[in-house]
């Protein structure tokens, strides 16, 4: 879609930190972390956010799960990890083509705040 930030990043025009790759997900570092593993994970196909998901394209968040549970392997993330995702500007999402923070290698209070 044009004018996305992160469809811009999945077709190389802006600059990223490659942390995982496949035919349906690309993974790359937060630019602002927010703990010392911070990863962005998406669909490489662009939906704006978690309430535009349907069924035709719900498979590609099981894609990003299934991404996920790789990333944590390759990255040896064994002491766990957090997944969030932040619908809408009230919950803070910033940038609208749907995201999940990965973060892990530190303390993670709950509730989160
Ligand atoms: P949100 O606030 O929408 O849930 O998350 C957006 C995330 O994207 C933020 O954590 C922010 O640091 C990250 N971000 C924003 N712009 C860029 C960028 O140009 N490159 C990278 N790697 N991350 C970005
Ligand atoms: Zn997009």
């Amino acid at each position: 879609m044009a004018d996305c930030l992160f469809c811009k990043i999945v077709a190389g025009e802006i600059p990223s930190t490659k942390i995982y790759e496949d035919e349906y997900v690309y993974a790359f570092a937060d630019i602002a972390p927010q703990a010392p593993f911070h990863a962005i994970v998406i669909p490489k196909e662009h939906i704006c956010c978690a309430n535009k998901i349907t069924s035709e394209n719900s498979f590609l968040i099981g894609k990003v799960f299934e991404a996920i549970q790789k990333i944590a392997e390759l990255e040896n993330l064994e002491d766990g990890y957090r997944v969030v995702n932040n619908c809408g500007e009230k919950a803070g999402q910033t940038v609208f083509h749907i995201h999940f923070h990965l973060l892990a290698r530190r303390d993670l209070g709950w509730p989160p705040g």
